[in-house]
């Protein structure tokens, strides 16, 4: 067992951390927010005052937090201060960019790095089913697949640095997508007389089937645990599918790569978050489609 620094208590940082005290590993912690901090301690994490103290005598750094400016801020503070060849590891979702200058900082001071994002939300965070998507050396991977392990279903290598945030964004694209692809043929079943259950009957084995349709289906009553059965409470924020979509758009800019429905897929979320509903459910973009999305 190790000592872990973990910088970013939030929503997924702090049951992330709590796995990772579950499993026997010291835990220091720190985040900006003290009622972050609070429920960080009552998981057992050592809350530290700074996130200097906390990669005091830490082997492994592991990072979750908003965005790109956040991460390479941290990188700067505390990789000067972090243990001789240390690991650090950062789960938040950020653009390619910044992810590789992050791990240019880390590789200045002699440190392993490497991306990993996360795919499963805070559910899967909370039950330790995260998947990782991983971007870095194959040493640096092998060194982080134990640390991973307690927080993870599925750990992935996807290349080199970087890799993991493409592999992250590019999910996200194909997800926001086939959400409005999803909510466009329900809208169009109720126009045309076809009851929710039958189109699911039929579009679940069928070549209509995906994840957003089997999995979170947005409309009420085939897939009981979907957000939709909850006045669509996230689940998955449509502020964060915008954040994605945004990432994924930048990316694609930078790299000439033609993506005309995942620019699609962002400006409709980009209105439906301007009606005022980033905190919603990202299914429930299916009330904007159909008119009644006030
Ligand atoms: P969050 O806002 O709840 O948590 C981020 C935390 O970082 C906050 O508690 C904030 O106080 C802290 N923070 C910011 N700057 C800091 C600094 N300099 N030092 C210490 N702490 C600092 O966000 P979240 O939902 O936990 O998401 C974290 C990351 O994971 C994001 O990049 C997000 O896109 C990604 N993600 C979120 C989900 C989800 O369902 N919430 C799913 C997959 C990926």
């Amino acid at each position: 067992m190790t000592t872990i620094a973990f910088i970013g208590l939030g929503n997924m940082g702090n049951p992330m951390a709590a796995n990772l005290v579950k499993a026997g590993h010291t835990v220091q912690g720190f985040d900006l927010v003290a009622e972050n901090l609070d429920a960080a301690k009552a998981n057992g994490v050592a809350v530290m005052d700074s996130a200097a103290a906390a990669v005091k005598g830490a082997g492994t750094v592991i990072t979750m937090l908003p965005a790109g400016k956040h991460v390479l801020g941290v990188y700067e503070d505390i990789a000067p201060k972090a243990e001789k060849g240390a690991l650090f590891i950062d789960s938040s979702t950020i653009d390619v960019e910044s992810a590789r200058k992050a791990h240019a900082i880390a590789a200045d001071h002699g440190l392993l790095s490497i991306d990993a994002p996360v795919s499963g939300g805070t559910g899967g965070a909370a039950a330790g089913t995260l998947t990782f998507m991983a971007g870095g050396t194959r040493d640096a991977f092998d060194t982080a697949q134990a640390i991973l392990e307690p927080m993870a279903g599925r750990i992935v290598h996807c290349g080199d640095a970087g890799a993991g945030q493409a592999a992250k964004m590019c999910n996200n694209m194909i997800l926001g997508i086939s959400m409005i692809g999803v909510c466009e043929a329900f809208v169009l079943a109720e126009k045309l007389g076809l009851s929710h259950q039958a189109l699911f009957d039929v579009a679940s084995t069928s070549s209509g089937q995906c994840w957003s349709l089997t999995t979170y289906c947005p409309v009420p009553g085939p897939v009981p645990a979907s957000p939709a059965n909850k006045d669509y409470t996230p689940g998955f924020a449509a502020g964060l599918m915008l954040k994605d979509l945004k990432l994924a758009q930048e990316a694609a800019a930078q790299a000439g790569a033609a993506t005309p429905l995942g620019a699609e897929a962002a400006q409709l979320y980009a209105l439906f978050n301007a009606m005022g509903h980033e905190g919603s459910d990202f299914s429930g973009i299916i009330n904007f489609l159909r008119g009644d999305g006030n």
